[in-house]
């Protein structure tokens, strides 16, 4: 490639990179004054010794995402490499779907692009200067388009992440075919899917294993809180006596009732603040058998943990007072500031104060559509406890 400019960056940045982290922040780049946003850039050390290719953003706070530890004559190619690489994986990995993640960004190896396929629906996600731009936008859905087949593809947009990337605004939209509307399977249960609807990407992907895993040993009578448009519910629909849903939009209550009827299955939706439904349900003595916790991510940066883990306590501890004895809860967080051992150590202490004992059933974390890197950390992040309460 002609004109590739070079970025400096300070010692801190490459030992980071040669533990096998893909980013550079801003403060360890000496500067970036002249590069234009979106390039492609090689990286070197302080001396000037080249530790690769990267992604270059102008305004992110990640300055830099690696592409590879060598120079890259043919991007291109490159790309149509990775790509390949993320549909093999699927393919080997992947079951009893056909709506799965298919690009996880830095997971495999293209930092800044998202692409997730709803049946015969494509739909991706830009996050950074780099990936908005050409040849790379272009090169990633003419590649998914050949390779995939798909009815259209469509692109959703966050302006949020547009304007963090000083991108022009741009309205979510198809960028091939027309169709704008799927059903899709997961685990033999069928859903929705609108392209164009909502403030959502889709639906959780990242939770289809756990909702398969939930459904072996859910029973009785169900609440599930943070209900969306049914994922668990649905899936205990299929083996417990009652189920009821609870969210507080309406929109994903309106969906998650047409995924109901589409599924032949009866499900009680409850348009509520989990926290104050929670908090009436345990005061007037309600029971229930089986109760799955999946709230949006409380702690969005590290400041916020504290505050995370004392909500995610609340929650947790009205839901295992409102346990019957067996029963089984379900607890989710998909912070990534919240780890593994204080999620099980908040966990440990609401069982504590609500007289329970808890028996780990399951540890989990993302479905395997959303791989997790063990050098680059911030690629895992959802967790998700079955517990045996008695
Ligand atoms: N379990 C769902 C995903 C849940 S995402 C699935 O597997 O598909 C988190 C959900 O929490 C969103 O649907 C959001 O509308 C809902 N939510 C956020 N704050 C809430 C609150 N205070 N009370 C009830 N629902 C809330």
């Amino acid at each position: 490639m002609v004109d590739v400019p070079t970025i400096k960056i300070s010692a801190r940045g490459a030992t980071r990179l040669k533990a096998g982290h893909v980013w550079v922040y801003r403060s360890d780049i000496n500067s970036a004054d002249s590069i234009p946003p979106g390039s492609v850039v090689t990286v070197s050390d302080q001396r000037g010794k080249p530790l690769g290719t990267a992604l270059y953003s102008s305004s992110s706070q990640i300055a830099v995402r690696m592409l590879s530890h060598q120079p890259v004559s043919d991007l291109p190619a490159l790309l149509r490499s990775r790509i390949s690489d993320a549909i093999a994986y699927r393919e080997k990995l992947v079951r009893d779907t056909d709506a799965y993640r298919l690009i996880f960004s830095e997971a495999d190896l293209i930092p800044g692009l998202i692409v997730d396929r709803y049946h015969d629906i494509v739909s991706l996600q830009v996050l950074t200067q780099a990936i908005d731009r050409n040849p790379i936008r272009e090169t990633v859905i003419s590649e998914l388009v050949s390779r995939l087949g798909p009815a259209s593809v469509v692109e959703r947009v966050d302006p949020r992440v547009r304007e963090l990337e000083t991108l022009p605004p741009r309205a979510s939209g198809l960028v091939h075919g027309s169709k704008t509307a799927t059903n899709f399977t997961m685990n033999g249960v069928e859903f929705y899917f609108d392209a164009l609807e909502g403030q959502k990407t889709g639906a959780f992907l990242d939770q289809r294993e756990n909702y398969a895993a939930a459904a072996q040993y859910a029973h009785g009578q169900a609440l599930d809180v943070f209900c969306y448009q049914g994922g668990f519910a649905l899936h205990l629909a299929r083996v417990c006596d009652t189920v009821t849903g609870v969210d507080s939009s309406r929109p994903a209550l309106e969906v998650a009732d047409q995924n109901a009827t589409l599924n032949r299955r009866q499900v009680e939706w409850i348009e509520a603040n989990a926290f104050d439904l929670l908090k009436d349900y345990a005061a007037s003595g309600k029971l229930y058998d089986t109760i799955v916790l999946d709230p949006p991510a409380f702690a969005k940066t590290k400041r916020d943990l504290d505050s995370a883990l004392r909500g995610y306590k609340e929650l947790n501890l009205r839901a295992l007072k409102m346990l019957r004895p067996s029963g089984i809860l379900v607890t989710c967080t998909c912070s990534y500031h919240v780890s593994q051992a204080h999620f099980l150590e908040m966990l440990a202490s609401a069982a504590l104060d609500a007289h329970r004992i808890i028996r780990v059933l399951e540890i989990r974390g993302q479905a395997k559509d959303h791989p997790v890197v063990l050098s680059i950390p911030e690629t895992g992040y959802l967790k998700c406890v079955i517990g045996y309460v008695s």
